[in-house]
C-alpha cells in the first residue's frame, strides 16, 4: 500500500495585483493545458489542499487571507508563487499598501517567473512544486520512524 500516493490537491488565491497571472493560473486548469494529466486535483478547501498556488504581491487586506489559506493546509504541503508580483510585488511594489512578495507572509518552494507567468512555465512550477511534496513526505516519514526508534529505548527502560 506505501507505493500508492495521494495525488497533490491544488488550491490558488489571487492576491492582488492585475489578475494576468490568475488567468494564466485557471488556464492551467482547463482541458486546454489539463494541468490534471499530472495527477493533481483543484480544490477550495485549504484543509485537503497539499499545493497552494498563489499569484499577487501581498498586501495589508490580504496578508491575513494567504496566512489564513497557508495555516489550514496539512504538513506537508508546498507554495508555488506565481509571476513577478508574488516574487517581489512587480509593478505594484510601490503601491502605499502594499508589502512586497508572498515570501514577506509564509516559505515559499517554487518561483514561475513572467509577468503574466506563462501557462507552461507554472506547469513546470506545479510538477516542481509535486516533486518537492513528496521529498518533503519521504523526509516526514523518515522523521517519525527515527522518533519511533528513539522512543523505545525509553519506554524500554521506563517498564
Ligand atoms: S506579474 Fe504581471 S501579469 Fe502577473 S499579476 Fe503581476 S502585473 Fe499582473
Amino acid at each position: 500500500m506505501s507505493a500508492i500516493e495521494k495525488s497533490p490537491w491544488l488550491i490558488h488565491y489571487d492576491a492582488s495585483s492585475c489578475n494576468g497571472c490568475d488567468i494564466e493560473v485557471l488556464a492551467c486548469l482547463t482541458p486546454m493545458y489539463d494541468a490534471e494529466r499530472f495527477g493533481c486535483i483543484v480544490t477550495g478547501d485549504p484543509k485537503q489542499a497539499d499545493i497552494f498556488l498563489i499569484t499577487g504581491s501581498v498586501n495589508n487586506l490580504n496578508i491575513p487571507v494567504v496566512k489564513n489559506i497557508y495555516e489550514q493546509m496539512p504538513e506537508p504541503k508546498a507554495v508555488v508563487a506565481i509571476g513577478a508580483c508574488a516574487y517581489s510585488g512587480g509593478v505594484f511594489a510601490e503601491c502605499y499598501n502594499v508589502q512586497g512578495g508572498v515570501a514577506k507572509v509564509i516559505p515559499v518552494d517554487v518561483y514561475v517567473p513572467g509577468c503574466a507567468a506563462k501557462p507552461e512555465s507554472i506547469l513546470d512550477g506545479v510538477v516542481r512544486a509535486a516533486q518537492i511534496l513528496a521529498e518533503k513526505k519521504k523526509a516526514m516519514r523518515k522523521a517519525r520512524r527515527a522518533a519511533r526508534h528513539a522512543e523505545s529505548p525509553a519506554q524500554e527502560a521506563a517498564k
